[in-house]
């Protein structure tokens, strides 16, 4: 099986409500298709969605990476080679992780068809069924008790509560959550939006206060790794790093230092599932439990990251809730959603099958 080709497009997918953090709001998701065509008429199919305030990956910029750098340097090459070739789009253009990404599942979706075998059965398959949490946007107690109280009744008992717009607010939105969700496990995620002093005296009020966080994500500053080890040495919330960690030597940083407890793994961070296997072979070597997340991405990428995710026993929790935050899931195949349990396909590859063609369009190569 040879690649012949490299088409690119964008699929877009409605909100069911606006998707807020500390660092965006979005109302539809919009990503970068790829679709990696083969001489045996197979075809892989890759996803990047445009994160610039996150990976620094805009739509035009995947776009130029795959078309420019990554496509020509595949074009011609044999799946069955496959290492080479995953390390082929490694070396095509540096950092451009989500583009890297969206070609790297593309490829393993392509060699899955190849040895008629899911994805996830060629890494080992752990299980084959996930539970995801479900995310509650940052906004005004009020709403956030509506939304707290939907994700609940639609059965979701893990919660993931974006903090970090007003850290004046946050220790009242969560009692607000927490009131509406007595029973659900809440992690929060900050995005970055805490200084480390400022997170201890916050994370420690919410114990205090029997809140019951179960996880922090991420409370400071990428960069901030020192910062990061200090909330996780100062404080009784577990410390997820997940802006902190984007490539295995970011792993290696964070593992070395011993800055977070946990480490959360992103296809898009980290440049494809080629990539997160070597996140994860550290992680199982020290015991460094992880969460399997995802961007505000279509089926196509959270398809790939639950496929992975069930491949590995020491990605204990997950956070792969892109498609059920959809009202219209434009996706054919692929794992099924049905709110909080994710089962994977067993498809050869990665399983997705088509799109609802009014939410995709193809370019002109
Ligand atoms: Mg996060």
């Amino acid at each position: 099986m040879k690649v012949t080709g490299v088409r690119i497009g964008t699929i877009r997918a409605p909100l069911r409500v606006p998707f807020k953090t500390a660092l965006r709001t979005r109302t539809e998701i919009e990503s970068v298709l790829v679709a990696i065509e083969t001489n045996t008429g197979a075809i892989g199919y890759g996803e990047a969605p445009p994160t610039g305030v996150i990976t620094g990956d805009t739509k035009l910029g995947i776009i130029g990476a795959v078309r420019e750098h990554i496509a020509p340097a595949i074009t011609g090459r044999e799946i069955e080679a496959f290492e080479s070739l995953t390390s082929c789009v490694e070396h095509a253009v540096i950092h451009n992780s989500s583009a890297k990404a969206a070609v790297d599942m593309a490829l393993w979706d392509l060699y899955g068809q190849q040895c008629c075998l899911p994805v996830h059965r060629l890494l080992g398959s752990a299980r084959t069924g996930l539970v995801t949490d479900i995310t509650i946007s940052v906004n005004t107690p009020d709403v956030m008790i509506r939304d707290t109280l939907n994700a609940v009744a639609r059965g979701y008992d893990t919660l993931k509560v974006k903090v970090g717009i007003d850290p004046e607010l946050d220790v009242e939105r969560l009692l607000a959550v927490r009131k509406a969700a007595p029973n659900a496990r809440i992690r929060i995620d900050a995005n970055q939006a805490w200084r480390p002093r400022e997170a201890v005296r916050i994370l420690n009020r919410m114990q205090e206060l029997g809140l019951g966080i179960e996880l922090v994500e991420q409370p400071v500053l990428a960069e901030n790794i020192e910062g990061l080890k200090y909330v996780r040495d100062n404080s009784d919330v577990p410390v997820l790093a997940d802006e902190s960690l984007f490539s295995p030597k970011d792993a290696l940083e964070i593992l070395r230092l011993g800055a977070a407890d946990m480490l959360n793994i992103k296809l898009m961070k980290c440049g494809g599932i080629t990539q997160a296997l070597r996140i994860l072979a550290m992680a199982e070597v020290t015991g460094t439990e992880c969460m399997m997340g995802c961007m505000l991405e279509t089926k196509v990428a959270v398809n790939a990251a639950v496929h992975v995710a069930c491949a590995r026993q020491i990605v204990t929790r997950i956070d792969l809730d892109g498609p059920v935050l959809c009202s219209y899931d434009p996706v054919q195949g692929g794992a099924v959603f049905n709110e909080k349990n994710i089962m994977v396909s067993d498809l050869p590859g990665l399983g997705i099958t088509g799109f609802d063609s009014a939410f995709v369009r193809w370019h002109e190569n």
